[in-house]
């Protein structure tokens, strides 16, 4: 009977990175028997490419729009005013909308509210939940050695190694214990790069953040062998760690190719689906695919010299080359024709592809990646090595789990034709194998994770079991 199931409100940051991996994991729950509310603004409701299909095709995920409270011109844009803007204007639509959901239950027509599934950089819901005593979850959507970087920050600020004394970014930090070897400056948080880090508005943010472990749980989308150097560390700061990724792989696992069906219909933009005819018609794992995700940006001139080290790597490739990758002061560029008539003999531009399908063709043979976490996933688990082109947050430090640790791609060490032709050739023909072994081993231990009695499975299973447990 519907009434006695759990009731779930998974609430995500509304940016595509965070959008598909909470979805995943809120079809996994419905999969499991909860009752799930997605609960997005009405911004993000209208910007979804194809809402009516996703809920035609997921039917038992209940989605619940409501106001962020910003005016309708409002940018939006992921900097400090927006978190400063939404932490007061949202949040009581976000407890409004808490309470409608419980007027609705009294009136029989769902379960009570059992817990929330909160965005960790979301504060509001965190308060809100609190407020209202009902549990909260916190979700993080980006790797465990990026959540560790955020809690060093307080002890960074107190040793003197934040703010910076001077401008050596890939200078290293040694003593945070889990990060041993993959901290360098320009790994941690953006925010340590502002000078106001140290003020008390800042202050005052950084604590409201790191109160996400006030959570009755960390929800993370990665698994314990990728993150086998800090997930313990991570582990102590929360009172329950379930670390259940890869979200999208685990979900294609259970009902083949789900994440890919959610991609497609909770995109924030139309997927080109002609590029896969164009990979049909080129050899076994022959292609370049290139993608910056949605946040990176790009001058113009290193598009420029990006696309001659790719025409003269020989490759062919597929490179999403997003209208929003341009660094906004270039906009007005258009770009250049040169870029437009060299790529095209050898390669294919679209504005968005469908990024999982793209990845799992055999004609695909390297990922040139800005080392978002959900393509850091996806490239691991199709297999397909990396090179890391990071620029900003989770980025950088991603790109050294990468190269460093895992070993599995290379980081681009120069924006120069001839660097990206060399680095290319290196990942497509020299060091291919090398590469391929180790991917090949860390994709089978992620598989191994969301198969049966793997620790991704087990965690998920933890935690369905500890949402029941909460009396309602
Ligand atoms: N993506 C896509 N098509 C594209 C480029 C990206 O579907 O052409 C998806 C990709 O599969 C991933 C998400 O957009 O799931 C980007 O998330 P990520 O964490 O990699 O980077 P972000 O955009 O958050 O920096």
């Amino acid at each position: 009977m519907e009434h006695q199931q759990p009731h779930v409100v998974v609430h995500p940051l509304p940016v595509q990175g965070h959008i598909k991996p909470l979805l995943c994991l809120a079809q996994l729950l419905s999969e499991a028997g909860l009752y799930v509310s997605f609960v997005i603004t009405h911004h993000t409701h209208k910007r979804l490419e194809n809402l009516s299909a996703l809920t035609a095709q997921f039917p038992n995920l209940h989605f619940e729009p409501f106001s962020d409270g910003l005016p309708d011109d409002h940018p939006r844009c992921l900097n400090f005013d927006f978190f400063i803007d939404i932490k007061t204007k949202t949040k009581p639509f976000f407890k409004d909308l808490l309470l409608s959901l419980d007027t609705k239950s009294e009136k029989g027509l769902s379960p009570p509210v059992t817990c929330v599934i909160n965005d960790g950089y979301l504060s509001y819901p965190l308060e809100v939940a609190e407020e209202l005593r009902i549990p909260l979850f916190t979700f993080i959507a980006h790797s465990a050695c990026f959540l560790l970087t955020y809690y060093s920050i307080p002890k960074l600020i107190e040793e003197g190694h934040v703010p910076f004394s001077d401008n050596n970014m890939n200078l290293e930090i040694n003593g945070i214990a889990g990060l041993e070897g993959i901290l360098r400056r320009k790994n941690l948080p953006p925010a340590c790069m502002m000078k106001e880090v140290t003020s008390p508005l800042f202050k005052q943010c950084l604590d409201e953040s790191l109160a996400m472990n006030r959570a009755s749980g960390l929800i993370i989308n990665t698994f314990d062998d990728l993150e086998v150097q800090c997930l313990p560390h991570v582990a102590n700061k929360f009172c329950k760690v379930y670390s259940i990724g890869p979200l999208h792989a685990f979900l294609n696992s259970k009902i083949g190719n789900q994440s890919q069906l959610i991609a497609s219909h909770a995109s924030l933009w139309k997927a080109e689906q002609s590029c896969i005819a164009w990979l049909d018609s080129q050899t076994l794992k022959s292609v370049v695919y290139v993608s910056f995700g949605t946040l990176a940006k790009r001058s113009v001139s290193q598009l420029l010299e990006f696309s001659h080290g790719l025409v003269n790597s020989g490759h062919p490739f597929l490179w999403v080359i997003h209208p929003d990758v341009v660094l906004d002061e270039e906009r007005e560029n258009a770009m250049p024709e040169e870029l437009q008539k060299g790529v095209k003999e050898n390669g294919c531009i679209v504005d968005w592809a469908p990024q999982e399908e793209v990845l799992a063709h055999k004609a695909v043979g390297g990922f040139v990646t800005h080392c978002g976490w959900n393509s850091t996933l996806e490239s691991i688990m199709a297999r397909i090595p990396l090179i890391c082109w990071p620029y900003t947050s989770d980025q950088n430090i991603n790109a050294d789990l990468v190269s460093k640790v895992l070993r599995i791609g290379v980081e681009l060490e120069g924006c120069d034709r001839q660097t990206i032709e060399s680095t290319i050739r290196a990942l497509m023909d020299g060091r291919k194998e090398e590469f391929q072994n180790s991917i090949d081993k860390i994709a089978k231990c992620g598989l191994d994770g969301i198969g049966h009695g793997g620790s991704s499975n087990q965690n998920l299973e933890f935690l369905v079991e500890d949402i029941k447990k909460i009396k309602s």
